[in-house]
């Protein structure tokens, strides 16, 4: 398991100093930020585990940072324990309001302190298995449609201001149907993994796959144009259409999709729904032409 990072946002270089030695003597990575505006780039840079946060800053006041603590995580939530002499029932309240998860009292106790951040990383990580499951298809383990939708979003735009190439394909199982009626429900969804399983092998890292609805897959392939798209995914879908499923019967069955690409450099005015709706149209073209193939016109 990778060591947990702690923020420790203090002024105080003392105070500082007490809290990285106990953080660093239980396990925990400690890395330190004398001011707001050191924390902001931390934060944006570094994946962090739980914040302990100083109430007076030189550059601010520790709830002002808050906001921006919890938007600027990439996973969108920190657990922040604010850790300060301001301990009237009314400052508590105002740190938990604006969005603390917990307090210690300045001076702080070292074994409480780790009490309060055992307690910090338990919420963390049911937080993490939440998001992560709620960007998960059960069945195939990979991105579901709602998070796909979120990143052709962002990697759009991210293509668009670096002027750079990037592909997204829709692939669909040809006849699919045919293989829930002949062999079973249950073989249908071994079908699924199994493609899910063969998509993540042949792709790069870089690249994002999704179920995005039943038997219908879409991937995103930033830095990739279209004409190498369509070489990967044709490359696929030739290895694919060998591999035997086994039925129970002993007898074995192959499957095959179709596939339409749509991307390569973008114009500033096309919609990630507008490459969605070619690459649709391109998909129905490839099974209207006889399915098991790849279509990729512009
Ligand atoms: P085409 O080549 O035109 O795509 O034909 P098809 O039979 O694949 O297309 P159709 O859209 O008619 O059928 C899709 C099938 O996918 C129907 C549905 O029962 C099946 N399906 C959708 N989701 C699941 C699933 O989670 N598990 C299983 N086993 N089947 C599913
Ligand atoms: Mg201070
Ligand atoms: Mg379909
Ligand atoms: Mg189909």
């Amino acid at each position: 398991m990778a060591h947990k990072k702690i923020l420790i946002i203090e002024d105080s270089d003392i105070q500082s100093r007490i809290l990285e030695r106990w953080v660093t003597k239980y396990g925990y990575l400690a890395v330190s930020a004398p001011s707001a505006g050191h924390a902001r780039m931390i934060i944006a840079r570094e994946k962090i585990d739980v914040v302990l946060l100083d109430w007076e800053l030189p550059d601010g006041t520790g709830i002002e940072l808050i906001n921006e603590i919890l938007s600027f995580s990439p996973s969108g939530w920190l657990p922040i324990i604010m850790v300060t002499s301001h301990t009237d029932s009314s400052q508590i309240k105002e740190a938990i309001e604006a969005g603390a998860t917990d307090f210690i009292r300045k001076p702080a106790d070292e074994v409480e302190l780790l009490a309060r951040i055992f307690s910090a990383l338990r919420i963390k990580s049911l937080q993490d298995r939440l998001l992560e499951s709620s960007h998960q298809d059960p069945l195939t383990s990979l991105y579901n449609r709602r998070y796909m939708s979120e990143r052709i979003e962002q990697e759009f735009q991210r293509c668009k201001r670096h002027d750079r190439p990037i592909a997204l394909a829709m692939i669909d199982i040809d006849f699919f149907k045919n293989v829930n009626d002949t062999y079973g429900h249950d073989v249908g969804d071994t079908v699924l993994r199994l493609l899910a399983k063969e998509l993540k092998l042949q792709l790069r890292k870089s690249d994002i796959v999704s179920r995005y609805g039943g038997e219908e897959f879409v991937i995103l392939l930033p830095e990739t144009s279209l004409e190498n798209a369509h070489l990967v995914l044709d490359k696929i879908r030739n290895q694919i259409s060998k591999i035997l499923i086994p039925t129970d019967k002993n007898a074995s069955f192959s499957i095959t999709f179709s596939g339409g690409i749509a991307g390569g450099r973008l114009s500033p005015e096309i919609t990630p729904a507008d490459a969605l709706k070619i690459a649709d149209k391109n998909l129905y073209e490839a099974k209207l032409s006889g399915r098991n193939q790849i279509v990729s016109k512009t």
